[in-house]
C-alpha cells in the first residue's frame, strides 16, 4: 500500500504552500489528537492535484519544524471542497490561526483511505509521522528545511 520513499524527491517535488491558517470543524485535535492547520482551498497550489498525504517543512512565527500534510475532501461542505491540513510535528503553546503558514512539500507518502475505525486511522497518521521524519533525516529532503521561501 505504501510506495518507498524515493532517496530524493523527484517530479513535482518540491511545491510551494502558502496561507492563512483558518477555521475548520476542530475535529482534528478533538477526535484525533492531531491538530491539523488549514489554509483557505483557494491558496491550494495547482500542482497538488493528487488527493493524499504528503510531507515537507513547514513554517509558523519564523520557525519551522517537519510536517505531514492531509490533501483531501471535505464531504461535510456542501460542495464538495479539496482541503489542505497541515499537522506540524512540534506542541505549541497556543493556537495560530489567523496567522501566516509557509510550506514546502517534498515527497508523497499515501492516498486517501477508508478506515473502518477511528483507531485505524490514527495509527496510520502515526505510521505517517515515523515515515515523514525518518525521510527528512536524508540529506536530499533536510535541505528543504532552509529553502528560500523561509528566509523571505
Ligand atoms: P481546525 O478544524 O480548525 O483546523 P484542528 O483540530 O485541526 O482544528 O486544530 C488546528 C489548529 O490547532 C491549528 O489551526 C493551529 O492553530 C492549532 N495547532 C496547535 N498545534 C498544532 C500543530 N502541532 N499542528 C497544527 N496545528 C496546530
Ligand atoms: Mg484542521
Amino acid at each position: 500500500m505504501r510506495a518507498q520513499i524515493p532517496e530524493r524527491p523527484g517530479s513535482p517535488f518540491p511545491i510551494e504552500v502558502a496561507g492563512i491558517v483558518t477555521k475548520g470543524f476542530g475535529r482534528g485535535s478533538r477526535e484525533l489528537g492531531f491538530p491539523t492547520a488549514n489554509i483557505p482551498p483557494t491558496d491550494i497550489p495547482p500542482q497538488l492535484d493528487r488527493v493524499g498525504v504528503y510531507f515537507g517543512y513547514a513554517m509558523v512565527r519564523q520557525e519551522v519544524f517537519s510536517m505531514v500534510m492531509s490533501l483531501g475532501y471535505n464531504p461535510y461542505y456542501k460542495n464538495v471542497e479539496k482541503s489542505l491540513e497541515i499537522y506540524i510535528v512540534h506542541e505549541f503553546k497556543s493556537d495560530f490561526y489567523g496567522e501566516s503558514m509557509r510550506a514546502i512539500v517534498c515527497g508523497w507518502l499515501r492516498p486517501e483511505l477508508d478506515y473502518t475505525t477511528r483507531d485505524a486511522l490514527i495509527q496510520d497518521i502515526r505510521k505517517d509521522v515515523t515515515i515523514a521524519l525518518t525521510a527528512l533525516e536524508q540529506p536530499a529532503y533536510a535541505q528543504f528545511k532552509e529553502h528560500p521561501i523561509f528566509k523571505r
